[in-house]
Order: C-alpha cells, then sequence, then structure tokens
C-alpha cells in the first residue's frame, strides 16, 4: 500500500529524524569515518525509528509514503551535519529495485530488513574500462548447471564492507528463461566464495568506504536475479532515486553550511561590525540561499513525479545538477565567511569538502546529467550511449 505523505505528516517526520540527528551530530559522523563503526549505531536508530523505511510498502514493514518522504530524512540528515550517503544506495537504489520487480520472495527477504536499517545493501554497477558508460560493462553472469556464475571486476562500490549483500549489475549470458542478452541485476552476498575487496583510499570523510571488487566465478542461485528480462528497465528504475536522494542530500549540506555561516556572519565582528554587513560575505550566502530554493523545488518535483510513477528522469538529472552546484558553492561560501576557522575541524566545514565535491562526480557526473538534459529535455543530437 502506498499512502503519499501530506505536509504534516512530512513536518512530523523532519522532526523526529532531527531529534536523532542532533544526539549524534557531526562530530559522530566525522569520527565514525575513521573508526570502523560505519554510524551504524545512528543508522541502526533511523531505521529503528522507521525514518529509513517511508518508502518501502506497508506490507513489508515501511511506511509507504514515497520517495518524497525518503528525501526530507535524507535532507534532514544533512542538514544536521550527518550526510550519510548509504540513503541514496540501501533503501533507495536497492530498495527501490526490489520493490518495483523483485520476486515475492526477494521482497519478503530484504524488503523488511532495509526498512528498519537491520539489512544493508550496496550497489555495484560501475568498472574501472567502463566507467559512466555502463552499457559497456563487461562483469558477466553465465548460467551453468542451474545457478549463475558472475565473473569480473566492479569498483568503487560503497560500503560494501558493512553490507549484508549487493545489487550487482552484469551481462547475463543463457538462463532458465532464455533471457535476451544484456545488463541485468543480481543480488549477491558481500560474503560470498570468490569475491574478494580491496579498499580504495580516497580523499572524502564519511562513513562509507570504497572498495574494488573482484569477482572470480562467483556463484549465486538461479533466483538471485532481479525482474528476469527487464534488465536495464531494472536498473534505471534504480537510478532516479539515487539522483533525487543524492540532491536531498545536497541541500541538506547546503541548509547545514548556511546556517553555519549565518550565524558565524552574525557574531563575528573585526571592523566594528558584523563581517555580514559586508556584502561580500552577505551575498554569496544570499546568492546560495537563492539557489538552493531553486535546488529544493526540482528535488521535490523529481520526487513527487516519481511517486506518481512517472519518468521524471530529466527532473531528477536537474535536481541533482543543480544540487551539486548549489552545495559546492554554499560550502565554499561558508568557509570563507569563517576566515581561517574555516579550515578547522572544530568548525565541521572543511570536513565535508571531498563529499561535497565527489558529488559533481557521482553517482553520475553533471557532464553526463548535462549530456541526459540536452538530449531529452532540449531534443539536441544524442552524444553518447
Ligand atoms: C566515493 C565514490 C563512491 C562511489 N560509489 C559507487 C557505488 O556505490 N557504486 C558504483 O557502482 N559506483 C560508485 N562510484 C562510481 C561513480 O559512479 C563513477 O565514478 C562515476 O559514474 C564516473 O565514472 P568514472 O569514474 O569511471 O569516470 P569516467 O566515465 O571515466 O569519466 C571521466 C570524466 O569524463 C566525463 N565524461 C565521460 N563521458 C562523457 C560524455 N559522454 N560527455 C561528457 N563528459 C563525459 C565525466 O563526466 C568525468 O568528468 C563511486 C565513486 C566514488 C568516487
Amino acid at each position: 500500500m502506498t499512502h503519499l505523505a501530506g505536509a504534516e505528516e512530512l513536518a512530523a517526520l523532519r522532526e523526529a529524524v532531527r531529534a536523532v540527528c542532533v544526539k549524534y551530530g557531526h562530530d559522530y559522523f566525522v569520527a565514525s569515518s575513521s573508526d570502523g563503526s560505519n554510524a551504524r549505531t545512528f543508522w541502526n536508530e533511523l531505521g529503528a525509528l522507521g525514518a529509513l523505511g517511508v518508502a518501502v510498502p506497508e506490507e513489508f514493514g515501511g511506511g509507504g509514503q514515497g520517495l518524497e518522504a525518503l528525501a526530507v530524512v535524507a535532507e534532514e540528515m544533512a542538514a544536521n551535519g550527518l550526510p550519510m550517503m548509504l540513503i541514496a544506495l540501501s533503501p533507495a537504489v536497492c530498495a527501490t529495485m526490489i520493490k518495483d520487480h523483485g520476486s515475492a520472495a526477494q521482497k519478503q527477504q530484504w524488503l523488511p530488513g532495509l526498512a528498519d536499517g537491520s539489512k544493508v545493501m550496496a550497489f555495484a554497477i560501475t568498472e574501472p574500462d567502463a566507467g559512466s558508460n555502463s552499457h559497456n560493462i563487461s562483469t558477466k553472469a553465465v548460467y551453468e548447471d542451474g545457478e549463475w556464475v558472475i565473473s569480473g571486476q566492479k569498483y568503487y562500490v560503497s560500503h560494501v564492507d558493512n553490507s549484508d549483500a549487493m545489487v550487482v549489475i552484469a551481462n547475463a549470458e543463457g538462463g532458465p528463461d532464455q533471457l535476451p542478452p544484456g545488463p541485468k541485476a543480481f543480488l549477491v552476498p558481500s560474503e560470498v566464495e570468490g569475491l574478494s575487496k580491496t579498499e580504495i583510499q580516497v580523499e572524502i570523510i564519511s562513513p562509507e568506504s570504497q572498495f574494488s571488487l573482484f569477482f572470480d566465478r562467483v556463484r549465486v542461485p538461479a533466483h538471485a536475479i532481479v525482474g528476469g528480462e527487464k534488465g536495464l528497465g531494472v536498473l534505471f528504475t534504480g537510478l532516479n532515486p539515487e539522483r533525487i536522494l543524492s540532491a536531498a542530500l545536497l541541500n541538506g549540506i547546503s541548509r547545514y553550511a548556511i546556517d553555519k555561516a549565518t550565524a558565524y556572519a552574525r557574531e563575528r565582528v573585526v571592523w566594528g561590525a558584523p563581517i555580514g554587513t559586508h556584502q561580500a560575505i552577505a551575498h554569496p550566502l544570499a546568492r546560495a540561499e537563492t539557489r538552493l530554493a531553486g535546488a529544493r523545488l526540482l528535488t521535490l518535483v523529481s520526487a513527487r513525479a516519481a511517486d506518481r510513477g512517472e519518468t521524471g528522469g530529466v527532473a531528477a538529472a536537474m535536481a541533482k545538477v543543480e544540487a551539486s552546484e548549489t552545495a559546492s558553492m554554499a560550502l565554499d561560501a561558508a568557509i570563507q565567511t569563517h576566515g581561517g576557522n574555516g579550515m578547522a575541524r572544530e568548525y565541521g566545514l572543511s570536513t565535508l569538502s571531498g563529499l561535497v565535491r565527489l558529488f559533481r562526480i557521482a553517482p553520475v557526473s553533471t557532464e553526463m546529467m548535462l549530456n541526459h538534459i540536452a538530449h531529452k529535455a532540449l531534443r539536441l543530437p544524442r552524444s553518447y550511449g
């Protein structure tokens, strides 16, 4: 059952998430990126609250309230200094694919745990040689003796060290239903014979670590495929939620940065007046606030389109582009407002520099989003794929 949340429900959700977040704060986010805890306590508390499962149907233990509600959760986490990118992966990409295309058994096995946070999933599509061109992936799943045998390599798979399973995109060959060739989604346990993981060191502070994965004839059962012949359709189901949730996180980061900067600019006096008096300080913050208003609207429009079952790909792409550029701008203005303190860890701004920069590259780059907008909205000739 889906009953989309109304304004009062969303306001209550926002407040409940905020109340959990303020107990942890940005220092916890920073500490859990290096102490091996992966912010799991925080994640579990959000799960127990029902916040991670708001978009999961009620019959599987979720709130049935759609992506607009999940975007509220993500924005509020980030606005309080806890922008966990995992929310764009496990409850958004993976739960949506399973909800929309999984078998009855897959839904029963995974959705309740993804909803209450007790289960976590990673998502593995990117490959070193294919990069943004995911049509070109070479990881294969060959059907042998009643099982899928997966071989290949993925890189930059987030949080797989702290997940129960992952959705792996691989080219299927054969299979009981003689599937057409092309990429398909498979549910693969994170600990399985033949799978090795190597951590990639990145200059990002976040509880999620990054891994290269090598699949050396990893065997999964025939029923591990999600959505069978639908293939790319399953994949596309997950990509819009990822973009919308990334945009929501980025909007939260912009709010966090602008809030900190304006508080500082009201208090800090160096020439006899608060520095916020100077337009060189005020205008970048006012511009960031203006762009944030636009990015939030685009995020809302794209989330509502998804909840109505519309494609909404252009709106999601625009939301992702605007939110990521706005967050870069807002964070930069906030750091500049703080002067030297902008670089101090205790002020909690430069700690987000790597993460905010990342979101112009991943989960999909600005260039690829602009390609999509140019092709779909402007009907310019396609330059990719
Ligand atoms: C911290 C981090 C976490 C990640 N998490 C995950 C994850 O959990 N799962 C996963 O599967 N992947 C993940 N990724 C991978 C991420 O999705 C890719 O890095 C991203 O899609 C870009 O692919 P690429 O790095 O291969 O860059 P490339 O495809 O090599 O692109 C390089 C540059 O060229 C540009 N470019 C490429 N093609 C075009 C074109 N046609 N037109 C214009 N410009 C173009 C790109 O925009 C980019 O600027 C993560 C990456 C990072 C860094």
